[in-house]
């Protein structure tokens, strides 16, 4: 039996406006939306569903839109870094903390000594922070196993939060994250482990739908980038990148030369990416919460991605180095005080725009056809989501007409 929503606001996002329709209704059947358009135009043969007390939802003039789309996430993990929070705060410095064994290998230790169910629980209390704030969909990225068993591990355990959690999930496996410590001086060695034998294994099994690297000076060159592309690409997968978050690599042009889906974090992104990205319908994805957390100042160059027509995507980068962050609206609002990002951009973002970044096209926008991934939110304007921070202002999510 179909669902119908009515008395509400909705926020379609065929459009740079949001395509609102005000006093709307849709109808959705199994997973699907059937119908959406104005209440007064309701089709005959669904009106008697206004008398149902299971399949009536009533919006009370609040507002439906697709529900949000998490982008870019590394949420499998083990251990905490909260220690060394703590220790910076306490003015102990990067390096020493480096030298006692801190940072990233912290985590690739702790992810590595944990068992798939330890994992598991701890990325399911962060999915379910997610989750609770209207997201329907989420990103992650293995890059903390940095071997062939621990980065199989961390995707298994992502998948498996797909297959028990009302939400899905988008895997990418990022082994080009960061240099493990049994490769030292020896980067394309690693490279070569990943290239033969990670990504081939990973394809068999079936765990990732994309293929990520971390081209930074502190991470892979812009070549040993290309190598990883080129692997995956010959295996069929797409490609996006970590790129310009630190210092200019040219990655953005890299990955847009593989018509890839996405270009990540971008704050030194130069006029050459911007073109390259925009030719290639390559999406801007842009992380907020790390630019917060790390206290950076230079902004990434929304304008001028802006006036080029690229395709700007939101999302956490939800991780424990560099953006401990499980709350998707809260992004939105900082795009908007951080990042200038008009309100609507920052819907987009997070829906039509962070679907796209995905390679999906059946979520993140109302349209007929598409999944009934769904959020009613108790606000009768969009601006209101990106305005306000620390009131949950959902009033109920559906996944895929549930
Ligand atoms: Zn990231």
């Amino acid at each position: 039996m179909p669902t119908l929503f009515h008395n509400l606001t909705l926020a379609t996002m065929r459009d740079a406006d949001l395509g609102l329709i005000n006093q709307a209704a849709l109808v959705c059947e199994h997973d699907r939306i059937v119908w959406l358009g104005k209440e007064a135009n309701l089709p005959v043969q669904w009106q008697a569903l206004k008398k149902s007390p299971t399949h009536c939802v009533n919006g009370n003039g609040g507002l439906l839109s697709p529900a949000l789309i998490d982008c870019h996430t590394h949420l499998v993990w083990g251990g905490s870094r909260a220690n060394e929070f703590k220790q910076r705060l306490h003015g102990v410095n990067y390096e020493a903390i480096a030298a006692a064994g801190g940072g990233i290998i912290s985590t690739v230790r702790a992810t590595r000594a944990a068992t798939e169910a330890e994992l598991f629980a701890s990325a399911k209390e962060r999915a379910e922070a997610l989750i609770a704030q209207g997201v329907s969909c989420i990103e992650i990225k293995s890059g903390y196993g940095l071997s062939l068993d621990h980065e199989l591990k961390q995707l298994r355990v992502a998948r498996k939060l797909g297959a028990e959690l009302p939400v899905r999930v988008v895997t990418t496996l990022l082994a080009a994250h960061a240099l493990p410590p049994e490769y030292k001086d020896r980067a394309d060695d690693y490279i070569a482990y990943i290239c033969d034998t990670i990504l081939p294994a990973t394809v068999a099994e079936g765990l990732a739908d994309a293929v990520d690297v971390f081209c930074e000076n502190i991470g892979f060159s812009r070549e040993q980038t290309d190598r990883v592309f080129a692997a995956a690409q010959a295996l069929g997968l797409p490609v996006k990148l970590h790129a310009e978050q630190l210092s200019d690599q040219d990655g953005a042009s890299l990955v847009a030369s593989y018509k890839g889906l996405s270009a990540d974090h971008l704050e030194y992104l130069s006029d050459q990416g911007i073109a390259a990205m925009a030719a290639a319908n390559t999406v801007a994805v842009l992380l907020p919460g790390a630019y917060y957390f790390l206290r950076e100042t230079k902004l990434p160059p929304i304008e001028r991605m802006r006036a080029a027509g690229v395709n700007m995507a939101i999302a956490t980068d939800a991780n424990p180095g560099t953006s401990p962050i499980f709350n998707l609206p809260l992004m939105m609002h900082m795009a908007c005080t951080l990042f200038r990002f008009t309100p609507e951009e920052a819907w987009l973002g997070t829906t039509k725009h962070a679907a796209q970044a995905l390679g999906l096209t059946d979520t993140g926008e109302l349209k007929v056809g598409m999944r009934a991934d769904l959020a009613l939110w108790q606000m009768s304007t969009p601006e209101e989501l990106c305005y306000e921070f620390g009131i949950n202002r959902l009033v109920k999510r559906w996944f895929a007409g549930n």
